[in-house]
């Protein structure tokens, strides 16, 4: 069956099966459990939801493998380093992966006696695979969209006995699956993208290794970083219209990124859609798409917040994957090694054209200042 099927049904339940197609959250701390634990398949709610249970069933299908849902990216990353890092163990990090992953190598990691070995994604990863435990791999990175080769660099990681973990926040499970490309884990953050309706945070860890995915079950029971039961369900509730969401949204992303490339007051346009990306043949070799985000360099912070001001249709808001376009000047946060002028622009479900003459008239406005 076609994979698009395959997702609007992934997680509801089956044909045939009475009741609604998406049973409704599961609202309980505690379940009524007299005598003995073991005889009761629920038992309080830090354990198990079948609300989430639902939900990563559907995660599996997209993944290809089992998946364990948590609060938020960030407290699905911290899992994957929690299960995966010892003292002395090295991680090999992208120098350029999302800020707050790289805060945490640096603060919690490096203090428990992790050696974090930070490697750009366009850099030699292999070079830096002695001795590591965990290759780290964020694919198209964000915010400067570089791509690597996750299936030749899992190949190298395996030959050197380093388990590989994929975050794989800006593609989705959808445009690119990283354990068929032999990935060991893969992390995301479903705030973004999967979900795609800015009204909720989440994050998932998936695996084909059993005993990592029980790890990572027992890790959530213990940490307490679950999923709320409203949360997941209304990320169900969205997953049936992920394939048409990316559809529309990389189809506009492409035409976005193409106006922008040949605009002559629009300098370094990242898309790994466009021929000209440097690894433009590797994202076409392992992505179905280009995905939602473009960014591009206005030279300056006046006149990309020129820019910014002057748009009318698309709002000024950090975050990404959502069915409204936003953009931000991603240097107003630090800790990017990108120009004063950098605009992060995450393109919606709206119709490409009137996306398009927004960013066409606010460029206008914002002239060559
Ligand atoms: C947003 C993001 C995260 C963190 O996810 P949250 O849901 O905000 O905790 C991790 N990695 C990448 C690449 C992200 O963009």
């Amino acid at each position: 069956m076609h994979r698009d099927t395959l997702i609007v049904h992934a997680g509801y339940r089956r044909r045939g099966e009475p009741g609604p197609f998406l049973a409704g959250p599961q609202f309980s701390s505690t379940y009524t459990t007299p005598g003995d634990p073991a005889d009761h398949a629920l038992t309080y709610g830090r354990f198990h939801n079948p609300t989430w249970t639902a939900w990563e069933e559907a995660l599996g299908v997209l993944e290809g493998g089992q998946a364990v849902s948590f609060a938020s990216g960030m407290a699905a990353v911290a899992a994957a380093f929690g299960v995966t890092l010892r003292r002395g163990d090295v991680l090999v990090l992208p120098a350029d992966s999302y800020y707050a992953i790289r805060r945490l190598a640096a603060t919690w990691l490096e203090s428990i006696g992790v050696d974090v070995r930070l490697v750009p994604t366009r850099g030699d990863q292999a070079a830096a695979l002695e001795g590591a435990r965990l290759l780290w791999l964020e694919t198209p990175s964000n915010p400067l969209l570089d791509v690597c080769d996750i299936r030749a660099l899992a190949e190298q990681a395996r030959a050197r006995g380093a388990l590989v973990a994929v975050d794989n926040t800006t593609a989705t499970a959808y445009l690119q699956q990283p354990l068929e490309l032999g990935a060991t884990l893969v992390v995301s953050s479903d705030t973004k993208a999967l979900t795609g309706h800015s009204d909720l945070l989440l994050g998932h860890v998936a695996t084909r290794d059993e005993a990592l995915a029980a790890a990572l079950r027992t890790w959530r029971t213990h940490h307490g970083a679950i999923p709320g039961p409203m949360e997941v369900w209304l990320a169900h509730r969205s997953l049936p219209t992920l394939p048409l969401r990316l559809s529309r949204q990389c189809a506009s992303a492409a035409r976005l990124a193409e106006f922008l490339a040949s605009r002559v007051d629009v300098s370094a346009v990242h898309y790994p859609g466009l021929p000209q990306h440097p690894a433009h043949a590797t994202a076409r070799r392992q992505m179905r798409a280009f995905g939602t985000l473009v960014s591009f360099d206005l030279g300056t912070r006046a006149r990309a917040e020129a820019f910014l001001r002057a748009l009318t249709l698309v709002r000024e808001a950090t975050s990404f994957g959502g069915v409204h376009s936003i953009a931000e000047r991603r240097a107003r946060w630090g800790g990017d090694a990108i120009g004063e002028g950098f605009v992060r622009f995450s393109v919606g479900c709206e119709a490409a054209e009137d996306v398009i003459e927004d960013v066409r008239q606010a460029l206008d406005a914002a002239g060559a200042q």
